[in-house]
């Protein structure tokens, strides 16, 4: 792995692409135009704000190239970037903001009326203990802007220092870099994780830890600067962000961003401007398999999905409508990507595939996932125990449970926290799970623990029926034909639509209470 690169803003100078990046708004951008509006924003932020690098700045939004140059010119001036979800609500911004601090707030225009309580919070200028602990306790509030402020300031703050800048010059061949003046240790990003098992916990990762999980995949992917990436995944998540956008620019390939997955939006941009890569989530892959106009993506050199399971259904039937299998990957918020198939040879349905370039994968004695490599993160902002509880001897104990197969795949069963114990016994959701998806009457299921005084935990199954409901006896009859008798669930509860976040990850810990109360 090269890792002489030491800083996501230095990556301009692979950017020579006349065609960099495109969004329905902007049209094409050059990799040079996209590096000099980023750094006439760098300006525009740092003459307006007070920010040293380390302070934090909250970039929130839809796929937008303003989110993206944003994002470099957050980089330039070595700031933190946390990327926000648009559609948090209050309790759940107010959780995480009062957490990271960040001294600016970039929004949306269309989110602005909404975000104005951002600014009247107030928190304490306690230094961080543990993790992030050298970062700058900056401000006590927030300054919040949009990206359209931050674009027609920034716009004027380049043409004013055209040609030269406080950071060095600007060449308009898109050739030189910012004086960098960080280490490729410094942070770069603090990304809350997904909150699907508890609160979301904010993970610190270098430049070095961005740009080596980059340099694991494009080997692994064979992704190459010609490559051009179909981008339909949100920013503020580390596979639209990390993998998809970062990635891009390390690659130095380009790529057709869209505001969000919408189906006609994806069938004109792949006849317009006909991208090799695309990336994915289960969700999204359920809803192109239902779309003839799918067989398209038989066109595409390479077509990934992660973030959640990938079911074995789902696996062959993007197969059969969208010509190629799907390669399956496996990352985190913590650690970007941990292991994928590969892209020449086998590509399993059911497993995430083998250790990326650089990356080790153990398993200890109750079948957790550990991990250790330059891609792992510095640990939780602020959070000294969680952090301290997740590393032992330099290795990450990621939550999930899995197992090696015949050829050295990685399988993911569960997550710790989802695995169910009764009468003990362990039973893994996604198997029970996989048994009944297969059932042709069933459109969607997801399978948690409910504690019991007899079994201390029994298995709850929810299921979002395609066709008229089976009888219980009748599915128990089906499961006991496939599954050990322990693992039947004791409870069917049929459900309208399974809860769900924003990348699609089925929210077990608001199921568990469901099944609770119910
Ligand atoms: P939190 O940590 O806050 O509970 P989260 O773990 O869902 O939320 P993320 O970092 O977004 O937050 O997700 C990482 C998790 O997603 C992994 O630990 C793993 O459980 C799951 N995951 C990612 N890719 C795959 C995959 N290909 N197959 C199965 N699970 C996957
Ligand atoms: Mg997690």
């Amino acid at each position: 792995l090269d890792l002489t690169i030491a800083s996501i803003s230095e990556l301009n100078l692979k950017q020579n692409h006349s065609n960099f990046i495109h969004s329905a708004k902007t049209g094409w951008l050059s990799g040079a135009q996209f590096y000099q509006i980023a750094q006439g924003q760098a300006k525009m932020l740092s003459s307006t704000f007070d920010l040293t690098p380390g302070s934090r700045i909250a970039l929130s939004g839809r796929g937008s190239v303003s989110f993206a140059t944003t994002f470099l010119a957050a980089q330039i001036l070595r700031l933190v970037v946390v990327p926000i979800n648009p559609n948090y609500t209050e309790r759940e911004l107010t959780y995480i903001l009062k957490d990271v601090r960040p001294a600016v707030f970039a929004c949306d225009a269309i989110d602005q009326p909404n975000l104005e309580f951002i600014t009247k919070l107030r928190f304490d200028k306690d230094p961080y203990i543990g993790p992030g602990s050298h970062l700058p306790t900056t401000n006590s509030s927030i300054s919040l802007i949009t990206y359209d402020e931050i674009n027609r300031r920034g716009t004027d703050q380049s043409s004013l220092y055209e040609g030269e800048s406080p950071y060095g010059k600007i060449n308009v061949d898109g050739q030189t870099a910012l004086p960098c003046s960080g280490s490729p240790s410094d942070i770069a990003l603090c990304a809350y994780t997904s909150g699907t098992t508890g609160n979301p916990k904010g993970a610190l990762l270098s430049h070095s830890n961005l740009i080596s999980s980059i340099q694991g995949l494009s080997v692994a992917w064979d992704w190459k600067s010609s490559d051009r990436l179909l981008l339909t995944l949100p920013l503020f998540h580390m596979h639209g962000l990390g993998v998809g956008l970062i990635g891009s620019m390390v690659v130095g390939s380009s790529i057709v961003l869209e505001e969000k997955f919408d189906l006609e939006a994806v069938f004109s941009a792949i006849s317009a401007h006909r991208p090799s890569l695309f990336f994915g989530v289960p969700t999204i892959y359920g809803r192109l398999v239902g779309d003839s106009r799918s067989s398209n993506f038989s066109k595409f050199r390479l077509i990934v999905s992660g973030s959640a399971p990938l079911s074995p259904q789902t696996f062959a039937k993007i197969d059969q409508v969208m010509g190629q299998p799907p390669l399956e990957r496996y990352g985190m918020t913590e650690t970007v990507m941990n292991t994928s198939n590969p892209f020449d040879g086998a590509r399993k349905a059911g497993s995430v595939g083998k250790p990326l370039c650089g990356v080790s994968v153990g398993i200890d004695n109750r079948g957790e996932i550990w991990l250790k490599g330059p891609n792992i993160f510095q640990g939780y902002l602020g959070q000294e125990e969680a952090t301290a509880k997740s590393f032992a001897n330099g290795w990450f104990a990621t939550g999930d449970v899995g197992r090696f197969d015949e050829d050295d795949y990685l399988i993911i069963d569960a997550r710790l926290k989802d695995l169910i114990i009764t009468g003990g016994f362990n039973v893994y959701p996604r198997e029970v799970e996989d048994q009944l998806r297969a059932l042709p009457q069933i459109a969607e299921v997801a399978v948690v623990g409910r504690q019991s005084e007899i079994w201390g935990e029994e298995v709850v199954a929810f299921i979002v029926w395609k066709s008229l409901p089976l009888k219980t006896s009748d599915l128990i009859d089906l499961l006991k034909a496939q599954l050990a008798p322990y693992k039947v669930p004791k409870d069917f509860i049929s459900i309208d639509a399974l809860p769900k976040n924003a990348m699609g990850k089925v929210l077990s810990k608001e199921l568990r209470k469901m099944a609770q109360d119910i």
